[in-house]
């Protein structure tokens, strides 16, 4: 790409000062310094309105040297996140989040891959585990992660279930999967009684407990000795994501400059 003439260009939009947006930003921004990848930053109040937002937005759509454009979520209640995620062009959408991309990964032919999913879909492939038939149990079903994680899991011809807070026998179902993936978002809470003996354990959660120690949603000690592989929290998951999204950002500047 350098011979061509061509450098890929991020931008990232952070509204507010969430402390933990600012770590994830921070960490993209570090990663596109330490790869190549040009990145421009937007920090913007949290005072700032919808339309001011969707102006940036609007901007950087036109922005010829930017090829992907990332909203950190989530943004202050007075924000639409719907609308502002619509806004970005398919095109420069590395997050997978338009109606547009959803929609693509729905029927197998995609651009972009959602980052979290995608990060864990080569981590399992990296690892060497076929996926063909097996049981896949999902708990988590919002559209960032549990939703398109299904999906992509499915593509690789699983059998997948998807569990959310109103699933009956969790525990139960949890304890059926080859693999199980936990996005829920509440600490430690799957334990090894969740854990069949050998399965494969994806822990995407991200929790901080009053001490300030990262968790995830795996009791990663109580089910570690259980699984024959497990993702640990923090590692693991996390810079994947950012892996995936650097990749997406990549194919955005090829597709624009027709490579
Ligand atoms: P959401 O809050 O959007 O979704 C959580 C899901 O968990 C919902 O579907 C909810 O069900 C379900 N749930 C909640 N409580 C229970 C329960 N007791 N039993 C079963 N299901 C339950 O979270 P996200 O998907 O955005 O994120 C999940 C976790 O992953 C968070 O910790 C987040 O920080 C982390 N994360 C990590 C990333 C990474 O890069 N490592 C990236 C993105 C997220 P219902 O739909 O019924 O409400």
């Amino acid at each position: 790409m350098k011979e061509a003439g061509v450098h890929a260009g991020l931008a990232v939009i952070i509204v507010g000062d969430d402390p933990a947006s600012r770590v994830y930003v921070n960490n993209k921004k570090k990663m596109c310094a330490d790869i190549g990848i040009l990145s421009e930053e937007y920090a913007l109040p949290a005072e700032t309105t919808q339309e001011e937002l969707l102006n940036l937005v609007r901007t950087l759509n036109d922005k010829k040297d930017i090829h992907g454009i990332l909203v950190q979520l989530p943004l202050p209640k007075h924000i639409d996140e719907k609308t502002v995620l619509n806004t970005i062009v398919p095109e420069k959408d590395v997050d997978a989040f338009h109606p547009v991309n959803v929609g693509k990964i729905m029927i197998g032919d995609f651009d972009f891959l959602p980052c979290t999913p995608a990060g864990i879909m080569e981590l399992i492939a990296e690892s060497g585990i076929d996926l063909e038939g097996k049981n896949c149990v999902v708990v988590g079903r919002s559209n960032i992660v549990g939703k398109p994680m299904a999906m992509l899991l499915l593509h690789k011809n699983a059998t997948v279930t998807i569990c959310h807070s109103k699933t009956r026998n969790l525990k139960e179902i949890c304890k059926t999967a080859d693999v199980l993936v936990a996005a829920v978002g509440r600490a430690q809470m799957i334990t090894d009684e969740y854990v069949k003996e050998g399965a494969v354990v994806i822990d995407v959660g991200m929790n901080r407990l009053e001490n300030k120690k990262l968790v995830g949603d795996v009791d990663f000690d109580s089910v570690a000795p259980h699984t024959s592989a497990i993702t640990p929290v923090p590692g693991g998951v996390g810079p994947m994501t950012i892996v995936t999204l650097m990749k997406n950002t990549v194919t955005a500047a090829k597709k624009a400059n027709n490579m």
